[in-house]
């Protein structure tokens, strides 16, 4: 059993030598063998709006963006849902701007997908109450992604104008409330350390997310950090790489945002280096341009076809199979069944998948 501590974790961080980058991408691909295996799941994602009340200066949707907005209707989320399904994927990721439009509106598109599909249904919508939480988890949403950012709570009020301790808080509701739960960072952010990344790395491992996003930084016009320069690719390999041998089994994409940075011929190096997640894209293209929280998104005109079949290739070329099952956490909580739960003095039985 590897147990890294921080000292090795900044050690692999800073390193420059390439024989001891080699070393830790090794391992980390030889731990995502033995722990999850050689299936690449394949998640499809609707970013079905770009409206957002916050003002994240990293974010190309950021509220004081001057771009054009949209919002799909509800049935045309379900119907691209379905349409995921029929191209063969097992799960669908939900994700916008942090908005009220769907407040009302998001327990019955969830309940409306798990009526009519067999996917596994992850939302991606940011801050909510737990009131919320529930009710949507109620109507069958299985995962939720809420990156934590960065885990230094200055930078992170700098950066989003907002409190880090509120986002804690959701991700302790949604794993309260048996949610599959997904966090992440940003790799390279101005204002960053080491020392935050390898807190970052840290925090995966205690709070042992089932999920990891993992991407570098890529600066946008139209923010206020668009002139500063981009997260590297080798730290963010080797954060993907650490977070892999730290966490063992958390499900870790091969996220647009690294896929980006290092282009099409290299993306399959990704698999290689620890992860064993990937998302196809399929928002309708007039909507998917227009979902711009950064530059040159590799997937930004290709439809959903020929996308998903570039993917599969990628995962092959590694060596790896790809799968379109529902590929569930592999966390050894999620092998109990039912969660109780009490709410305005109601009961729930919530199943856990
Ligand atoms: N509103 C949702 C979804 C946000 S967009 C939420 O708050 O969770 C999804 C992710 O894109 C963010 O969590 C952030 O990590 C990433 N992102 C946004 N702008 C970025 C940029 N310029 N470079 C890299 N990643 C970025």
């Amino acid at each position: 059993m590897i147990e890294l501590i921080k000292g090795d974790i900044t050690y692999y961080l800073e390193t420059n030598n390439s024989e001891e980058i080699s070393e830790l991408f090794r391992l980390a691909d030889r731990i995502r063998e033995r722990y999850v295996g050689n299936k690449v799941y394949l998640r499809a994602i609707i970013e079905f709006s770009n409206i957002c009340r916050n003002n994240c200066k990293y974010c190309g949707i950021r509220r004081d963006a001057n771009i054009k907005r949209y919002a799909m209707k509800p049935k045309e989320i379900v119907k691209c849902a379905q349409y995921a399904e029929d191209l063969g994927y097992g799960t669908v990721v939900l994700q916008s701007g942090e908005n009220s439009i769907y407040d009302d509106k998001m327990a019955d598109i969830v309940r409306e997908i798990k009526e009519t599909t067999k996917l596994a249904v992850v939302l991606s919508i940011g801050e909510k109450t737990y009131g919320q939480y529930l009710e949507y988890r109620i109507a069958g949403a299985d995962r939720y992604l809420l990156k934590h950012e960065t885990s230094n709570p200055k930078l992170f009020y700098e950066l989003t104008g907002r409190n880090l301790e509120n986002r804690l808080q959701c991700l302790r509701w949604l794993i309260d409330l048996g949610y599959q739960v997904g966090s992440g960072n940003i790799v390279g952010l101005p204002g960053q350390t080491i020392e935050d990344l390898a807190n970052d790395l840290l925090m995966f491992k205690e709070w042992d997310f089932d999920m990891l996003g993992i991407g570098p930084f890529i600066p946008c016009h139209g923010t206020p950090l668009e002139n500063h320069p981009p997260g590297d690719p080798i730290l963010t390999l080797k954060v993907i790489a650490l977070a892999r041998i730290l966490t063992k089994n958390a499900h870790i994409p091969a996220t647009t945002a690294i896929r980006t940075v290092l282009g099409d011929d290299k993306a399959h190096l990704i698999f290689r280096c620890g992860a064993n997640v990937v998302m196809g894209n399929v928002t309708p293209l007039e909507y998917r341009k227009l979902y711009r929280i950064y530059p040159g998104k590799v997937c930004n005109f290709k439809d959903p076809e020929s996308w998903l079949n570039d993917i599969k290739e990628q995962i092959r070329e590694a060596g790896l199979k790809p799968s379109g099952e529902v590929g569930h956490s592999l966390k050894r909580r999620w092998r109990l069944k039912t969660l109780k739960l009490k709410h305005n003095n109601k009961n729930f039985d919530l199943k856990k998948c």
